[in-house]
């Protein structure tokens, strides 16, 4: 049985790839940071889960998690880095804490747990890694300046980890969702919604399913030729 780590797997987009994954016969290990509760009613729903916590901001905790993995189950096959935060502000009103917040979280997170997974994918010659963008960071978007220079950084830093890493028979890819139905959103008006659909050819926006089926997809045999890309799932909204 494979293993398949998700970090930020406790809520939205990280929970229903954690769902997928199981449902595909992996042992998932759902990370988790604050959503204790959540991530450990997911754990107890899937079979073959556990739900571990690990501040992805904090590599002592994210390298201690991925250790607690490869001691339970002798290798991690697949990572999936779904944790992120966003913020909306005018850069003028933007504080140093949520510059940092956002720029710790996203950013450095996914180095982190990328750090923390390669050395035993490194020792076996295999492994998929697949980081969680977002088509701010393709295109850059007004208000959330911060949110899309850590989401560039995420394409990048992945483009980079599959030229180190490929060579060792790992693959790594990013996926860059663009509106997806989650917690994330949740403060949009009705209003902004609706102009989001009216400006998407697929007239609707997405669900976490939408990201999850080309996560399973990235992770299995038949993806194996596919390395250091960036698969947009916006619903062309972005093309
Ligand atoms: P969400 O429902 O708010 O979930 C965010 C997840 O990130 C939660 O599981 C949360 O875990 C985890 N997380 C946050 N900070 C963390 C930390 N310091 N350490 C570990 N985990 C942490 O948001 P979502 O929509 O599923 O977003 C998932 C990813 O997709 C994010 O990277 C987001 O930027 C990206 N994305 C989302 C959209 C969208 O429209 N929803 C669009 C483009 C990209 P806890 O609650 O346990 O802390």
């Amino acid at each position: 049985m494979k293993t398949a780590i998700v970090f930020g797997g406790s809520k939205g987009i990280g929970a229903q790839i954690a769902r997928e994954f199981a449902n595909c016969g992996y042992f998932v290990v759902i990370n988790y940071n604050s959503s204790k509760l959540a991530a450990e009613k997911l754990a107890a729903e899937l079979k073959n889960s556990i739900a571990i916590k690990a501040d992805v901001k904090n590599y002592k905790e994210v390298k201690a998690l991925a250790d607690e993995v490869i001691k339970l189950k002798g290798q991690i096959d697949v990572a999936v880095v779904s944790s992120g935060i966003s913020r909306k502000n005018l850069i003028i009103d933007t504080t140093e804490d949520e510059i940092k917040d956002v720029i710790d979280t996203n950013l450095i997170g996914t180095i982190n747990a990328i750090k923390a997974v390669s050395e035993n994918m490194l020792s076996n010659h295999k492994g998929k890694i697949i980081t969680i963008a977002s088509m701010w960071g393709e295109v850059g978007a007004s208000m959330e300046s911060i949110y899309s220079a850590s989401k560039g950084g995420v394409i990048a830093f992945t483009k980079a980890m599959a030229k180190e890493l490929g060579y060792n028979g790992i693959n790594v890819n990013c996926i860059s969702p663009g509106l997806i139905d989650t917690d994330m959103n949740k403060d949009l008006s009705k209003e902004d919604i609706d102009s989001l659909i009216e400006n998407t050819p697929s007239s609707r926006i997405g669900v976490p399913q939408d990201i999850a089926k080309a996560a399973i997809f990235l992770a299995s045999d038949d993806a194996s030729f596919i390395n250091g890309q960036v698969i947009s799932i916006n619903g062309g909204f972005i093309i």
